[in-house]
């Protein structure tokens, strides 16, 4: 499915970002460097989110030498306690560390990014021991927290990924940004909830200018995520709401750009 959604003529021009992310762990494919190189092709940055176990030299190097630009490695923990006790995994800690030190040391282009969750059991950590662990062998260190994504989920916290604070977002800006496609070929909104399109029967580009996206884009824009069901129930715009991502306060600008430039869309 990477090699479909990544083929030529996919998209008419490029897009911003192409991020291999979401379910599953993209570096048990030993093929993600060649489909690396492929995304390099139609986006103007590559990304990839991983746990990171499965990193070694030779593929830190492959990684980086297909155009890798911005390595997102999940952590979940400090030591190996932390790992048995947050994956019920025995990881070789010090093995899994000379790896992603040899990967910052010969990274080029590629930034290295490492995130790790707080909130699992009430777990926190002290800034000081993460940039003790980590500091010198990553770009930029960062802690997201621990929270509810779906309806159904127990809740860990309330807030965003990023703040204590609660935002009830009014417009969901993810289908304005992202498309997530998931390992059939479906195109989904953002979450898993609704499908706009399927990369087996249209191109990227397709699906991106096709009805189902520009009649959710209208929808959205029109201040009617609450009366839609799955958004009505859908929480994610509230737990992945930041400033950058807010596009509340120009809604009514963006309505009538869109409909000018979609007359064709169906929801007023
Ligand atoms: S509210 Fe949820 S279901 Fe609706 S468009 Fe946003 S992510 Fe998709």
């Amino acid at each position: 499915m990477y090699l479909a959604s990544i083929s030529e003529g996919v998209v008419s021009k490029k897009i911003k970002t192409f991020n291999f992310c979401g379910m599953g762990e993209g570096l048990l494919d030993k093929d993600l460097p060649l489909f690396i190189k492929k995304a390099k092709s139609i986006a103007d940055e590559v990304q990839l989110i991983t746990n990171g176990a499965l990193l070694n030299n030779e593929l830190s190097l492959a990684l980086i030498d297909a155009g890798l630009d911005n390595i997102r490695i999940s952590l979940q923990g400090l030591n190996a306690d932390d790992y048995f006790r947050v994956c019920g995994v025995k990881l070789d800690f010090e093995n899994f560390r000379k790896n992603i030190k040899f990967l910052y040391e010969n990274k080029k282009q590629c930034t290295v990014c490492l995130k790790i969750i707080e909130g699992i059991d009430g777990v926190t950590y002290r800034q000081e021991d993460l940039l003790a662990v980590f500091g010198s062998i990553c770009d930029v260190i960062l802690t997201e927290r621990a929270i509810r994504l779906q309806q159904g989920t127990a809740q860990l916290q309330d807030g965003t990924l990023y703040s204590s604070q609660t935002h009830e977002v009014q417009v969901c800006f993810l289908p304005f940004y992202r498309m997530y496609i998931s390992a059939n070929g479906d195109v989904l909104c953002g979450s898993d909830a609704i499908i706009v399109g399927n990369l087996l029967e249209n191109t990227f580009s397709e699906v991106w200018q096709g009805k189902k996206l520009n009649d959710l884009w209208i929808l959205q824009l029109s201040g009617k995520r609450a009366e839609h069901p799955p958004c009505s129930t859908c929480s994610f715009p509230n737990y992945l709401y930041t400033e950058y991502n807010d596009i509340d306060e120009c809604r009514e600008l963006l309505l009538a750009k869109y409909r000018a430039q979609y007359p064709s869309i169906t929801h007023q």
